[in-house]
């Protein structure tokens, strides 16, 4: 009915197709966590999105979801986001195709996402003078969330 959820059952769509290109099967777990992640808001851990899967479907279990989210990312469906952190977040894709940076608070690890095409563009420059094909890059930016700038510290919450 409206643009997000046709933006979803496409996404549904090439997932199970990627899936079946792999030999595997859209299995009701998988489903599961697949619905769980257009709960999603912003940037996501594992734990959480094993957290919200199980909350649609209980028979979903770590293990699933641990084994699903390479698979997401191959697909495209969602992004991993590497921040150096001992979690790994993720973020859905969305329909927005740009490159993105991510700038991180230095004090609270608050995450934001700038679009950065010239990044893209950057690196598809340099490596092709060089006769390489890019497979992935990044760009993190640490710095003081508003804040930090004006209090001189950030509230941790968690
Ligand atoms: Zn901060």
């Amino acid at each position: 009915m409206s643009v997000v959820k046709d933006a979803t059952n496409d996404s549904f769509e090439s997932f199970s197709d990627f899936l079946a290109s792999k030999g595997l099967r859209m299995t009701g777990q998988r489903k599961g966590v697949f619905e769980a992640l257009f709960d999603q808001t912003g940037h996501f851990t594992a734990e959480q999105l094993l957290k919200d899967a199980k909350s649609l479907d209980e028979t979903v279990s770590r293990a699933t979801v641990y084994r699903c989210l390479p698979l997401l990312v191959e697909s495209g469906v969602i992004r991993k986001i590497d921040v150096g952190q001992d979690n790994k977040f993720y973020s859905l894709n969305g329909a927005s195709q740009t490159f993105k940076a991510q700038v991180i608070c230095s004090d609270c690890d608050k995450i934001y996402d700038i679009d950065a095409p010239f990044m893209e563009w950057y690196g598809k420059n340099v490596s092709e003078k060089l006769g390489l094909h890019v497979k992935d890059q990044r760009l993190q930016v640490h710095a003081e969330c508003p804040q930090h700038r004006k209090l001189g510290a950030c509230s941790h919450t968690s």
